[in-house]
């Protein structure tokens, strides 16, 4: 059996380690040219993804690296009223803990055995189940797993479903080491994630490893040309920051204040998913996992479905023939992550509603 995964993100890395302690080798093929070519992101909050880890051998080692007190929650609305503050107790349980993505990565890549992933291999096309990369290089598997993302080249041997813009441009800030910087404003967002609510905007602080704090500033109801002709001079930092704060006109000085404190890291998102419940017809040599599979909005599913869609897939290649393993996986996947996926959509138009503040108030606190 001889299997080529492309992507070395959380879902291709999870099979690969997977297949491996069920004694499978498998190639990963990876776009960038090394571990840490680009920035990995900010904080996952892992929940049922911890089936997969423990499946792959790792629980322990994720539960050394994972931060309890990233489950601590603020949620305020935009006049600055606290509606609800939740702090992990030092003996809490690990239900949906914090892990920096990159130490999520990294245990994942470390438990792999060397050479397990080809850095610098852009998948590009595949041709009767050979793939070929932008270096030129190409070669027959039995299997071809695309793990390749949002913007999933592989899914389109499969389905010509692409993901479409939900509404949401998320503009993505941050303030390094905050503790020292901006004591003030550290101990306002807290240990965990800090949310402000308000209608058509919200506002998401959350902790990093790193001692840095990411902002997401959500700006919902703008087209996919947002960032384009919104009229923010993205290219000058500082002239973002003056016309983001000027868009939250209204708001407590202190939600201001941190996009004041923020450095010249801009980053532009406009968020996009592909159909909720997708499925294809199946085909007994490619498949997908993760959210080259099923982009759902960033409400926290998509991390823990691709670590699952890597454990289901390498189990099912562990006791079956490909063709079987691939259909067997592929039922249980369609199920679970077109439950989370509608899950997920109630999330997104909770959030995007004029009195989101009060709803996620009901979500948490329900009766
Ligand atoms: C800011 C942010 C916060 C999030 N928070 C959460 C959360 O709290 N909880 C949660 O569950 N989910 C969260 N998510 C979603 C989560 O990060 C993704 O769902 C998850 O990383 C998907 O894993 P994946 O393996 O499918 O894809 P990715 O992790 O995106 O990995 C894909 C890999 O494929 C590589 N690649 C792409 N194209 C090619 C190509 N042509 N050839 C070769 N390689 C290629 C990429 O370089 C990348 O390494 C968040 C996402 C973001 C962006």
């Amino acid at each position: 059996m001889t299997i080529a995964i492309i992507g070395a993100g959380l879902g291709g890395l999870t099979l690969a380690r997977v297949l491996h302690v069920n004694g499978i080798d498998a190639v990963v093929y990876e776009r960038e040219t090394s571990p840490d070519a680009r920035s990995q992101g900010g904080m996952l909050d892992i929940h049922s993804g911890q089936e997969a880890l423990r499946e792959a051998g790792l629980l322990d080692q994720f539960h050394a690296i994972a931060r309890g007190e990233g489950q601590d929650m603020r949620l305020l609305k935009p006049d600055g009223t606290l509606l609800l503050q939740e702090d992990t107790p030092e003996d809490a349980p690990l239900l949906r803990p914090e892990v920096d993505r990159a130490d999520l990565r990294n245990l994942l890549l470390n438990s792999l055995p060397e050479n397990t992933v080809r850095w610098g291999h852009a998948f590009e096309s595949a041709d009767n189940g050979v793939p070929h990369f932008a270096n030129g290089s190409s070669a027959r598997y039995d299997l071809l797993v695309g793990a390749d993302g949002a913007n999933s080249r592989v899914r389109a041997l499969l389905t010509d479903a692409r993901p479409t813009h939900i509404g949401q441009n998320v503009v993505e800030l941050g303030i390094p080491d905050i503790d020292r910087t901006h004591p003030d404003l550290a101990a306002m967002v807290g240990r965990g994630n800090y949310w402000v609510l308000g209608d058509g905007m919200s506002l998401a602080a959350q902790r990093n490893g790193d001692g840095r704090v990411r902002i997401g500033l959500s700006v919902y109801h703008t087209g996919e040309d947002w960032f384009a002709a919104g009229g923010i001079p993205f290219d000058d930092p500082a002239a973002t920051r003056a016309a983001l704060v000027d868009l939250l006109a209204g708001w407590d000085p202190k939600f201001t204040a941190l996009i004041e404190a923020c450095d010249d890291t801009i980053r532009q998102w406009p968020i996009t998913t592909l159909p909720v419940g997708l499925t294809w017809p199946p085909n007994p040599a490619v498949t997908l996992v993760g959210d080259a599979a099923h982009l759902m909005p960033p409400v926290g599913e998509g991390a823990n479905m691709a670590l699952l869609d890597g454990a289901v897939l390498g189990r099912a290649l562990a006791a079956h023939d490909v063709p079987t393993a691939v259909r067997e996986y592929e039922r249980e996947m369609f199920d679970r992550t077109g439950a989370a996926a509608r899950m997920s959509a109630d999330l997104q138009d909770l959030l995007m509603s004029p009195d989101a503040a009060e709803r996620m108030l009901a979500f948490f606190q329900p009766g």
